[in-house]
């Protein structure tokens, strides 16, 4: 079908683009995009459904979210997702209600920070709260199978608060913290959004480990994956040490360079002060580092 195919087209630019920036698209790239040697805005202008002409279903929303968490999501990790205001069954609320009907996979964007978007995609429409004007979106196809999802049983319910937390907030997290450290590795300075990710100060397998930029720091691959293997310690005042045996080794540049060079090196820190790691929780991992 023409219209599925054109939503995987476009589906597929935003991934590589988002891939290439660090998991984020500004406002003005969703903007100008073009297809076919037409404009066709992804976003809207002013509006938070994207209804293209001659689609039959929404194209794409957008969620803002105010803290580390959607505001528009509940606890049952499902999105609620509120009515464009007004007539309930005219206007953008039809298409949206359109693609519960064609089961169209649509967009769904993360506001993290004025003018940076987080796609989270496919997501579905599966269902429609006349009563509290919103809509259920789901982050995954098999949700339209489970019949009212206002009554899952207690294994499906852990299964999407799982599935919010690993294509929501993880994607909405390192916008955040890559947006807030100019999308450069706190470590190395390397400038590769591509390269980079969200590094936990304490993971989020601890209470503390909250998705906020304070708990985050900017990490390359490498630099992120020696922190999570206490090869690479920072301290709760912003220096990087390297592991003392790690020091003692022998081996190619990578190594020399990438990793033994990084001691003794202070953090590059986000301008915003609101935005710098916390220092409580770096002390937390600065224990776990030097045992
Ligand atoms: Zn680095």
């Amino acid at each position: 079908m023409v219209e599925a195919a054109l939503r995987t087209r476009i589906m597929d630019w935003i991934r590589i683009r988002a891939e290439a920036n660090g998991g984020f698209l500004h406002r003005q790239e969703l903007l100008s995009f073009r297809i076919d040697g037409r404009d066709l805005p992804i976003i809207d202008f002013s509006r938070g459904i994207r209804n293209p002409a001659g689609l039959s279903s929404t194209l794409a929303i957008v969620a803002s979210a105010t803290g580390p968490y959607d505001d528009t999501e509940s606890k049952d990790g499902l999105l609620h997702y509120a009515y464009r205001s007004g007539d309930a069954f005219s206007g953008d609320n039809r298409k949206m209600r359109a693609a519960i009907e064609t089961g169209m996979p649509l967009i769904l964007f993360r506001k993290e920070v004025a003018n940076y978007y987080t796609p989270v995609m496919p997501v579905y429409v599966v269902d429609d709260y006349p009563e509290e004007r919103t809509f259920l979106v789901a982050l995954d196809e098999a949700f339209r199978y489970m019949g009212d999802l206002r009554d899952l049983d207690v294994r499906q319910r852990e299964y999407a608060i799982r599935l919010a937390k690993q294509r929501l907030h993880q994607p909405a997290f390192r916008t955040r913290v890559l947006l807030a450290y100019d999308t450069r590795c706190a470590v190395c300075t390397l400038k590769h959004g591509s390269l980079l990710d969200a590094a936990h100060i304490v993971p989020d397998t601890e209470v503390l480990g909250v998705p906020t930029t304070p708990n985050g720091l900017a990490l390359c691959k490498i630099h992120h994956a020696a922190y999570d293997q206490n090869m690479l310690g920072i301290t709760p005042d912003y220096r990087v040490e390297i592991a003392v045996d790690v020091m003692a080794e022998v081996d190619g540049p990578m190594l020399r360079h990438g990793i033994q060079e990084m001691h003794g090196r202070e953090l590059t820190l986000p301008r915003r002060r609101a935005d710098h790691p916390d220092r409580a929780l770096l002390a937390w991992r600065w224990e776990r580092f030097r045992r």
